[in-house]
């Protein structure tokens, strides 16, 4: 491993936007892989936390919620303090270069282009968390002058990463699991080790950390990271079946099924100083919107360490009323929270206990971890553990999902009581399956999809997008595979903003990750996710989700795909529905009776 430092004893900020560079022209999975190697391998181990988050587009953990979304407006001005320029010529630059990064590395290649490079990563990363950090009066003021003093002594390349970094606007295109193969590669010299490492982050959320772990103590110490209050665990999801015997088979004769309620999940995580969090899903801290639910299990807990998950619901409780999705959804705001918890009052139905009191549960079956949860919970009005029911048969779980529809909750979440019954952080695997009303009583279901290119409108359409090009995201190998173009559902008005919404996201060429058999007249980063409703699924030799797992050469495609009107911002592209989830789709619309 050569050491990357400089004569000063740090490494430059210039590697890391080199690589940036390198990355973002990559072709293929294995070429990021290799160049991400190449650059940890440089890396000091001191530094490797740091260099980690670098590679997510980040400075931190993404729980850590460092913001430092810095307002272009700010940017703009840094650029114009920094080179001289004048800000109206800087406002031209980028509507010429498209992009603040690009429109500040051309105006630098003019008024900067014997720079030397000099700056260091450590101190940059030290700027940029005074920038995150400054609030208050003046902080703005604060924040420019701090990113003017970066931009001052940076070259062009590193000033065009330094603002898409500051900005919100780096997007790599790097899955986490793309960098963890590369830590492996470069670690333990074998990418078949990733398992491991991915396990770690699942259960931490910290790259830097299993990084540094890695690196000092290697794979065995890697193996012993464990569940920590204050980091939240990425959270296990569900796979999805419309049949009650199929699911009772899948789940070997016996299961758990529990109510599925319809609100917002959310993992409590009280630490050892009695703070208690609530991230969600996406790991976003919402506490501050829910002073009532932490107050429920600030009582409620048992254990004074703890990480627990539940669905907040927003619930009538002296009707014993589950409400809609919706009432719940207005509890996510910034302004009149005390209000707001009076309007709608919710309740938590917790479904697990993940880690009590130094004691990992994550590695227990199902059965203990929900006996643990029992003792653990003092139950009240609000505090209440799902609804469960073990169930053996399939008549018996039909007649769970009826009264679970009469009560108002979904319907099922169908829960694996075997010993592979473990929390299976981060996976969406076939230990929990859902069963939705909406899967039976409707033949088409919506699916949700990654738009990865598009192609030009013709007609009326002309100036605009005629169809997007869209896809499912496969876990395994990373890619987002196309199931087809959607032209049809959306309005004027939307068709005629979509060039600007996805204008961020425009690629010269498809990027690494997107898997295509077909040409798009313009390529996007994966990022967007729509939800589409499609008559049925067919295979195709011309789309790649899925291909090969039903028939060589085949992959699915969609027939009269149509867009529902709903943007799913809920969801990162990872999120999608998966090609696997797809053929499963097909498998079972094949099997059942046509409507
Ligand atoms: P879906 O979002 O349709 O994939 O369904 C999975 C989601 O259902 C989870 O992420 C939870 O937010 C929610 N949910 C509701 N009730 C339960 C339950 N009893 N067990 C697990 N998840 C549940």
């Amino acid at each position: 491993m050569t050491d990357g430092r400089d004569e000063d004893g740090g490494v430059r900020y210039e590697v890391v936007a080199e690589a940036y560079r390198d990355l973002e022209q990559a072709s293929g999975r294995l070429m990021l892989i290799d160049r991400l190697a190449a650059l940890l391998s440089q890396t000091p181990q001191e530094l490797l936390p740091t260099v980690c988050y670098l590679c997510q587009g980040q400075i931190a953990p993404e729980f850590a919620a460092v913001d430092l979304g810095l307002a272009e407006k700010l940017a703009l001005r840094a650029v114009a303090t920094a080179t001289g320029v004048e800000p109206v010529d800087v406002v031209a630059a980028v509507r010429e270069a498209g992009d603040l990064g690009q429109a500040a590395e051309q105006l630098l290649a003019t008024t900067a282009q014997d720079r030397e490079p000099s700056l260091e990563v450590a101190a940059v990363v030290d700027t940029l968390h005074q920038i995150a950090r400054a609030e208050g009066s003046g902080s703005q003021g604060r924040k420019l002058d701090l990113l003017a003093g970066l931009l001052a002594l940076a070259t062009p390349l590193e000033a065009r990463y330094l603002l898409r970094l500051v900005t919100g606007n780096l997007r790599l295109g790097i899955g986490t699991p793309t960098i963890l193969d590369a830590l492996a590669q470069v670690y333990t010299g074998n990418r078949k080790d990733r398992p491991v490492l991915e396990r770690a982050y699942n259960v931490c959320s910290d790259l830097g950390l299993v990084g540094a772990t890695l690196a000092s103590g290697g794979l065995v110490a890697v193996k012993e990271l464990r569940v920590r209050p204050g980091n939240p665990v990425r959270v296990m999801l569900a796979q999805r079946l419309s049949d009650a015997s199929e699911i009772v088979a899948r789940l070997g004769g016996r299961c758990m099924a529990e109510y599925k309620y319809d609100g917002m999940r959310v993992q409590a995580h009280r630490t050892a100083d009695g703070d208690l969090e609530l991230f969600t899903r996406r790991q976003e801290r919402v506490s501050n919107q829910f002073p009532d639910v932490v107050k429920l299990l600030q009582t409620g807990l048992g254990p004074r360490e703890a990480i627990l998950e539940g669905e907040i619901v927003a619930y009538d409780a002296a009707a014993g009323e589950l409400r809609p999705f919706q009432e719940v959804m207005f509890r996510r705001r910034k302004h009149g929270i005390a209000e707001a918890a009076r309007d709608v009052p919710v309740g938590l139905f917790c479904f697990e206990l993940l880690y009590a009191d130094g004691q990992d549960l994550t590695e227990s079956s199902y059965l203990d971890r929900r006996a643990r949860l029992s003792e653990a919970v003092t139950l009240s009005d609000r505090l209440r553990l799902t609804t469960a029911l073990e169930v053996s048969t399939a008549p018996a779980l039909d007649a769970m999902f009826e009264q679970a529809v009469a009560d108002g909750s979904e319907g099922l979440v169908c829960k694996s009581t075997g010993p592979d019954s473990i929390y299976h952080a981060g996976a969406r695997g076939w230990q929990w399956i859902k069963l939705k009303r909406d899967y039976r009583t409707e033949l088409a279901d919506t699916i949700d999809l990654v738009v990865v290119g598009a192609f030009a409108g013709r007609g009326r359409r002309r100036g605009t997008y005629g169809a997007v090009l869209l896809a499912a995201y496969d876990p395994e190998t990373e890619l987002y595979q196309t199931v087809g173009k959607c032209g049809t559902g959306f309005s004027d008005a939307e068709l005629a903003s979509l060039p600007a919404r996805l204008a961020p996201l425009t690629r010269a060429r498809r990027p690494a990750r997107v898997d295509s058999r077909v040409p798009a007249d313009i390529w996007f980063e994966p990022s967007l996710v729509l939800e589409v409703l499609s008559a049925e699924l067919t295979l195709s030799p011309n789309h790649t989700a899925g291909w090969g797992q039903l028939k060589d050469d085949a992959g699915l495609s969609m027939r009269f795909p149509r867009f529902t009107g709903r943007w799913r911002d809920d969801k990162e592209p990872q999120d999608a529905t998966t090609a696997q989830q797809l053929v499963e789709l097909y498998r079972t619309a094949r099997r059942a009776p046509a409507g």
